[in-house]
């Protein structure tokens, strides 16, 4: 059977337009080499399919963000890409780690401590990434925890450095003071691990308004089409589209509710459309009576809450010969992108695409 004739609605994944944009990064940051952020299942794409692509276009580094992550997507990776776990190191999971030849990247003394462990044990020398908190205040070694370290060159002895980095907490903010304050903190912490490659920047740190980019830059969004830098003109090209198809059509009479709740009443009369998608599917419940779909071109209000498995349109202004059932309905698309979807239903973009649902046709293209 045709996926796309069984699943409520169809996703559609420009794998040109990511390299696309892995291209147009690479440009602008260049001679830093350009990594992948593929955590959380590729932002909800694929992790897979997306590494392959850019494997293809000369990508050497991923990162996850689970160790779990890592475990299911290495063995498709090839020998020479580096896979990172931005999480670090859970107790215990060192050995998987190892094993799989994964890349921790170390945030906490106890982390490094376990890691030079394990490589003892192992009797070889383990490779990993060493995080330092540069202002977030999330993961990576706080300064005094950093500054010891560097004082005790023993502590990696069993342990090839193979990064030094950081993350920025306002990079999609543009060039605010939060940032250059980071840029030189980590440049300052840094230097004390001479020779060790440096990453800093992810997508909206690639777009700052600063030559250096460091030796790796770590973008996740911007390569699947997300805006690197908030409120500004999104550069990247469009990566998804979410097609569904109409369902049903019925004409509601002036005064009639529509959905759960009946929250959507008119004082005329409309045709309704019901689709295939709902909040199962990661359409935000929250463009309940807000948000549209796109039929030939015409907007298509969503009227009413949204449903685990189906939302209510009004097509009241759509021409009839567009509203067959099966008829194509944009919900992502040329007319409304993830930015879009994201504001209206007041989230990010990273969050309407990772919780992308697992039902849909997914075509590759
Ligand atoms: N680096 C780290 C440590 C991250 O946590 C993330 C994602 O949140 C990224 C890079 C990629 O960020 P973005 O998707 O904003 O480019």
């Amino acid at each position: 059977f045709d996926p796309a004739l069984i699943a409520g609605a169809t996703l559609r994944i420009d794998l040109d337009a990511l390299v696309d944009n892995y291209r147009r990064i690479e440009a602008r940051t260049a001679p830093a080499r350009v990594a992948a952020v593929v955590k959380a299942n590729g932002y909800g794409l694929g992790a897979e399919p997306v590494s392959r692509a850019l494997y293809d276009a000369g990508c050497r580094h991923f990162f996850v963000a689970q160790l779990g992550e890592a475990v299911v997507l290495r063995p498709s990776l090839a020998q020479d890409a580096a896979l990172y776990v931005l999480n670090g190191l859970q107790p215990g999971a060192e050995p998987c780690c190892a094993e799989i030849g994964a890349i921790p990247v170390l945030n906490a003394p106890d982390q490094i401590a376990r890691w030079a462990e394990t490589a003892r044990a192992r009797g070889a020398r383990l490779r990993a990434a060493l995080q330092l908190d540069s202002g977030m205040a999330r993961l990576g070694l706080a300064p005094e925890d950093a500054a010891r370290l560097a004082a005790d060159p023993a502590a990696l002895a069993d342990i090839e450095l193979t990064l030094v980095m950081s993350h920025l907490a306002c990079a999609d903010e543009g060039d605010v003071a939060a940032n250059a304050a980071q840029w030189r903190a980590f440049q300052a912490r840094a230097a004390a691990w001479p020779g060790v490659p440096r990453s800093l920047d992810n997508s909206g740190g690639a777009f700052l308004p600063r030559g250096d980019h460091l030796d790796l830059v770590r973008p996740g969004i911007a390569l699947y089409g997300g805006a690197p830098t908030f409120g500004e003109a999104n550069p990247m090209r469009p990566v998804v589209s979410l097609t569904a198809r109409i369902v049903q059509v019925r004409d509601v009479p002036a005064g009639a509710g529509v959905g759960y709740g009946l929250t959507s009443v008119a004082d005329h009369a409309r045709r309704i459309a019901t689709i295939a998608v709902g909040y199962a599917d990661g359409w935000p419940r929250h463009l309940s009576n807000r948000g549209a779909a796109f039929i030939a071109g015409t907007r298509a209000p969503i009227a009413g809450r949204v449903s685990m498995d189906s939302i209510t349109l009004d097509v009241t202004d759509v021409p009839e010969a567009a509203l067959a059932p099966g008829a194509p309905v944009e919900l992502l698309g040329p007319h409304q992108g993830i930015d879009q979807v994201a504001a209206e239903a007041g989230t990010i973009a990273y969050e309407i695409l990772t919780q992308l649902g697992s039902r849909y046709a997914r075509i590759y293209q």
